[in-house]
């Protein structure tokens, strides 16, 4: 970050902050997303915000090492008490919090104090991923589809509605809270397409517009945030964890991508399955070959693996297939006519315990090893891959994700592809964290898990 730079944030913050103040706002919260997946924050007053964009925010390197229960982790390259880092927010992303009077939001680059960034940046690593796509004139656009519950009680859970699955008295029942949902996301610009109730007790979804890699990642931590505080204002609690009770369906973080090419979508107008171009179908391809190991920043934490089961559209299989709801990567097509601005693949196994930043970037690191291998896609299933047998599933080159977070962890570990992408330092910072929540829930039932880890996410 060099004085010019510094410049322009001091100027383009000088004017932010008139806006803010104009519109009642007394503080900007400072937002990052751990290693953990859990949305860490610092803020400041409306008057310092200046001062913090051009100069950034101290905060200690420390919340690398942070498990979603709050242990710190003494890691090879992060836990320790020394050094210091500098939140500097994205003046592109500042956004006025409606259902939290008097704050702003801005996500954060995390820098050194040199003005380098952080090698452990999560947002930083994404960045890195579209630039190397875009070095062979790809880009991306992603969106999470947001699964979440509302519960009443903090200690035995009680669902926030009783209506059934995808049930309009479901719907009635929180009507006005969901409508407080829709009113805040439009004020703050995020472009929803569509809500409704899900499938688990208490269950609601949202899905929002596709957009580029990072301005998706942010609008998922967005979309949480929002929901989270609306749910509170309605003296509810919004609850992202994949596994709220155990033996339940739980909240997927399911992801939309789509590869673009000078405007074009390369998911249809293709000779591959569904209308797949080469360059599209490498992609997913490379997706599908990685998921052993991205399951380990893509479905992070214990209770991913309690959601992780056939029969529960989670995906657990490493498969693809064309709208098929129990393929780890599944193909869309949209409705005939629309393929050209619809057309897409959804990888179904990720959940919101995720880093949504490092989400993205595994996938698209993933995805771009699958294109320059020139890798082709396995025959589609078209069936529950848990429906077949263990030959056939054998025969197809079906083999189950892993099923346990030390199976995933050791994916990740041994996958060069990946951690060479994350570069070593956060590579091992993630395996450090992951080992240690391996750890922590050792002897711990389902139900426990669930329980410690219910309001985390
Ligand atoms: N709740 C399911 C999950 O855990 C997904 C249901 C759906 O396909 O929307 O991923
Ligand atoms: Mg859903």
């Amino acid at each position: 970050m060099d004085r010019h730079e510094r410049d322009r944030r001091a100027l383009e913050a000088a004017r932010l902050t008139r806006q803010l103040t104009g519109r009642g706002v007394v503080g900007v919260a400072l937002v990052w997303v751990d290693n953990s997946g859990v949305s860490r924050t610092k803020a400041v007053p409306v008057e310092r915000f200046e001062r913090a964009a051009t100069w950034g925010v101290g905060a200690s390197p420390v919340f690398d090492a942070f498990t979603p229960d709050d242990t710190i982790v003494a890691g090879r390259y992060a836990g320790g008490p020394v050094g210091d880092l500098r939140l500097l927010p994205d003046l592109d992303r500042v956004t006025v919090l409606t259902a939290l009077p008097g704050w702003a939001w801005a996500p954060v680059d995390r820098y050194t104090q040199d003005g380098d960034l952080h090698p452990q940046d999560s947002r930083g690593l994404l960045r890195r991923a579209v630039t190397q796509l875009a070095e062979d004139d790809l880009t991306a656009k992603a969106a999470f589809e947001i699964e979440w519950v509302i519960g009443r009680d903090e200690d035995d859970f009680v669902p926030g509605a009783r209506g059934p699955a995808y049930g309009f008295t479901r719907f009635t029942e929180q009507s006005g809270y969901l409508a407080d949902v829709l009113s805040a996301l439009r004020d703050q610009d995020v472009r929803v397409e569509q809500i409704h109730p899900e499938y688990a007790a208490g269950q609601f979804e949202v899905s929002v517009a596709a957009e580029d890699p990072l301005g998706a990642a942010d609008t998922s931590v967005l979309v949480r945030e929002t929901i989270r505080a609306v749910s509170m204002r309605h003296g509810l609690r919004a609850s992202f964890s994949p596994m709220v009770v155990a033996g339940g369906v739980g909240n997927g973080g399911h992801v939309h991508l789509s590869l673009w090419r000078e405007g074009i979508n390369l998911h249809s107008g293709g000779d591959g399955p569904c209308g797949i171009t080469d360059t599209a179908e490498s992609f997913a391809a490379g997706v599908l070959e990685r998921l052993p190991a991205l399951l380990a920043v893509g479905a992070p934490s214990a209770a991913s693996y309690l959601r992780l089961v056939p029969g529960a559209w989670a995906a657990p299989f490493q498969a693809v297939g064309y709208e098929n709801r129990e393929a780890a990567v599944r193909l869309i097509t949209g409705s005939l006519g629309d393929e050209s601005c619809s057309a897409n693949l959804e990888v179904k196994v990720l959940d919101q315990s995720a880093n949504p930043y490092q989400c993205l970037a595994s996938l698209l690191f993933a995805g771009m090893w699958g294109v320059r291998a020139g890798l082709r896609l396995p025959e589609l299933v078209d069936v529950d891959p848990a429906t077949l047998s263990e030959e056939e599933r054998l025969r197809r080159g079906i083999r189950r994700l892993p099923a346990s977070l030390t199976e995933a962890t050791d994916a990740f570990e041994a996958d060069g592809v990946l951690t060479h992408a994350f570069g070593s330092e956060l590579a091992a910072t993630i395996v450090d964290v992951r080992r240690a929540e391996i750890a922590r829930f050792a002897d711990a039932t389902d139900e426990d898990i669930a329980a410690a880890l219910r309001w985390a996410f």
